[in-house]
């Protein structure tokens, strides 16, 4: 079993999810007492958030970097970074690494495209849905992502980083949530994409319409699969 590397705690939320599906499925994938070989480097997501607000890209993916690479040093084989929104800096982070990426917005397109679903709306962190580093990448896989307008992408990013992020959970919230997935529906989107690795805190398949793409459990599922079978 190859050594999966989890760059995370951005935030800790879902990195606890990441931990906690990698044990879980590779019990059911191998049985007794299996568990993942694994390092997780969780980073404060404070000093991450502050970065991000201030726009200050270079210096978080200087920081990234910095611990992808003690993740190879440590003994990683490969690299999951465990938040959608920093693979914005997936290149500069895996500067000088010997090691690969799974790239988390890969793994979600290529889940997408074999199940023959087309236009995925996408929520996520307001990074994630407005800047081309995510949607173009999409794009050139033949989906036509669609993102929530102005105001739904306010709500969503809001809902992340003020409750989610904190592991605040809200009836409120996925009331709002479940009303933008149907807005997104109801544009023509033919699947939804929980582009931000919180949002299946509020949104899953007993909640949507709509084929549901969770990218963290398939990045978990997607990890799991190149440690056992390379
Ligand atoms: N975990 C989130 C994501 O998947 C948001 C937090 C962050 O900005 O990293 O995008």
């Amino acid at each position: 079993m190859k050594t999966i590397g989890i760059l995370g705690g951005m935030s800790a939320a879902s990195t606890q999810i990441y931990y906690r599906e990698l044990c879980d499925r590779t019990r059911e994938r191998l049985g007794g007492l299996h568990s993942p070989e694994l390092l997780i480097r969780s980073l404060d997501f404070a000093r991450i958030e502050a970065l991000q607000m201030a726009g200050q890209w270079e210096q978080a993916g200087e920081i990234l970097n910095r611990e992808a690479r003690a993740l190879e040093r440590g003994g990683a084989d490969f690299i999951i970074l465990a938040t959608n929104t920093m693979h914005k800096l997936a290149e500069q982070m895996m500067t000088g690494l010997a090691i690969p990426l799974l790239h988390i917005a890969d793994a979600t397109a290529n889940r997408i495209r074999t199940s023959g679903l087309r236009t995925p709306g996408l929520m996520a962190t307001a990074f994630t849905m407005e800047q081309a580093f995510y949607t173009e990448r999409l794009s050139a896989t033949g989906l036509t992502p669609i993102i929530p307008d102005a105001s739904d992408r306010a709500t969503t990013h809001r809902v992340i980083y003020d409750e989610l992020c904190r592991d605040v959970v809200t009836r409120d919230s996925e009331a709002a949530y479940v009303a933008i997935a149907q807005r997104l529906v109801d544009r023509g989107a033919d699947c939804l994409i929980l582009g931000c690795t919180e949002v299946g805190m509020l949104l899953n398949q007993g909640n949507v319409p709509v084929p549901v793409f969770d990218t963290t459990l398939i990045h978990c599922d997607e990890a799991l699969s190149t440690a056992l079978n390379g």
